[in-house]
């Protein structure tokens, strides 16, 4: 960055501590208003360079002169019956991302995206039928934690997703994290709507059991410590493979790690690939986080018919990467997610060949039952089989938990996500035209 460029709006969101000291010194600042800056942005939740007082008034105008550009606008902004939240960001060129916010009894996830699509083409998942178009920067990245909160905070006096959390659980203090007004104002309007428009839902939630039938996970009692903040955990397992956008993960985690931005523990932000082996490695030397792996099979045929990229990286790879893990990792176990198909990956002789598969790496296996998206010939287990398949792995000593399904009603559980993706591959119009549709069809934007 010199004098006579300026900065994105979204760019600044990306820019780690050791890059804003490096643009402050060409300046002649002080590297302490590279850390005041930072605070501002993340913690304050503030762009308006105008309101940062502590800054001294020339370099306010020179941030105000050289920072420039609008932050991802909200297209859509969604509340499930059970308050998950989904948003549609528009990310430029006709693409948009979408961004999952999941309130529980001791905590609130964020699930972010990493790329515009995915490449990998998964057979189960909504984002691998879209086909992929670019990697989203670390800038876009972040700006999802960041528009986030700002929505949450900018509704949370009437957002049902509070009434509801005073009500039943007595634990959803306000966010640790002030909000800045001015920054959230635009965004605040079409949120106040969408949760409004949510109230008979939450009147029906309130005169229902809470629990899930399925709902064997909880949260454990660890996790109350930091429930005071509205994004306790980050999970990298939007739309997007994310260590097929290493660089970009890398700079978001380590924002999102830093205690001058969001201060999140290593054990609250969870990496979910498909297993790209070498960067599981590399992610264990620079910046080891709670890692998921998406498995959903126990033979390397059927993986690799379900998760195209097990062809690459079998599972025996796969599973050797996440014993190396582990030496790094903040966690002492490894999760691995396995969407529960009828009939193809759900049988109790897989489940004896999960349990032999995984006694070698110490786990906790998260059964989805798998979400419907269009076009789709593949159809959920039946409750009754996803207990079985449990009970085997259970009876073995492996964590395993039914994983709850939150959002389908806004197709904003796992699997479910789309966002709007212009294919810059030829692999989805192949697959359309095999079908007799338009490829358009696929968008939901
Ligand atoms: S499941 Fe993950 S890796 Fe597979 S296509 Fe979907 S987003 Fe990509």
């Amino acid at each position: 960055m010199t004098d006579s460029s300026f900065v994105a709006t979204t760019d600044l969101l990306g820019q780690s501590i050791r890059e804003l000291e490096t643009l402050f010194a060409g300046w002649g600042e002080k590297p302490f208003r590279a850390r005041q800056l930072m605070q501002w942005v993340h913690q304050r939740g503030s762009v308006d360079f105008a309101s940062m007082s502590s800054l001294a008034a020339s370099l306010r105008a020179r941030l105000a002169e050289q920072v420039r550009g609008p932050l991802p606008r909200v297209v859509r902004d969604h509340v499930a019956a059970d308050f998950t939240r989904k948003w549609l960001f528009d990310v430029g060129a006709h693409n948009a991302i979408e961004t999952v916010f999941i309130p529980e009894r001791a905590r609130g996830t964020l699930c972010v995206s990493t790329q515009v699509g995915c490449a990998v083409g998964c057979g189960f998942c909504s984002t691998g039928a879209q086909g992929f178009n670019r990697n989203l920067s670390t800038g876009e990245i972040v700006a999802q934690v960041w528009l986030a909160r700002a929505l949450l905070c900018s509704s949370e006096s009437a957002s049902p997703l509070r009434l509801r959390a005073a009500s039943m659980h007595h634990r959803y203090p306000a966010p640790a994290l002030a909000c800045n007004a001015a920054s959230a104002a635009a965004p605040a309007s079409a949120a106040a709507a969408a949760c409004t428009a949510t109230a008979p839902a939450l009147d029906r939630l309130r005169s229902e059991p809470p629990a899930h039938p399925l709902a064997l996970e909880q949260a454990p009692a660890e996790e109350e410590s930091e429930s005071g903040k509205a994004i306790s955990n980050v999970v990298f397992m939007g739309m997007g493979e994310p260590l097929q956008n290493y660089e970009a993960t890398l700079g978001a985690l380590r924002i999102l790690l830093s205690d001058l931005a969001y201060g999140l523990s290593r054990r609250r932000v969870t990496v979910s690939t498909s297993g790209v082996v070498p960067m599981i490695d590399r992610l264990a030397g620079d910046c080891p986080v709670a890692l998921a792996v998406s498995l959903h099979a126990p033979h390397d045929d059927l993986r690799s018919r379900l998760v195209p990229l097990n062809q690459k990286y079998p599972i025996a790879q796969l599973l050797a990467a996440c014993r190396r893990y582990l030496r790094a990792s903040p966690r002492d176990f490894i999760t691995f997610e396995y969407t529960m198909i009828a009939g193809v990956n759900d049988s109790l002789a897989q489940a004896q060949a999960l349990r032999d598969l995984l006694c070698s790496v110490p786990s906790k296996v998260n059964l989805i039952p798998f979400n419907p998206i269009a076009g789709s010939a593949f159809r959920r287990s039946t409750t009754q089989q996803i207990r079985s398949f449990a009970e085997v792995l259970l009876a073995a000593g492996i964590t395993a938990t039914i994983r709850k399904t939150r959002g389908d009603d806004i197709a904003a559980a796992c699997g479910q996500l789309a966002g709007s993706v212009q294919d810059r591959t030829s692999r989805t119009v192949r697959m359309h035209r095999a079908a007799g549709r338009s490829p358009q069809a696929v968008s939901t934007w």
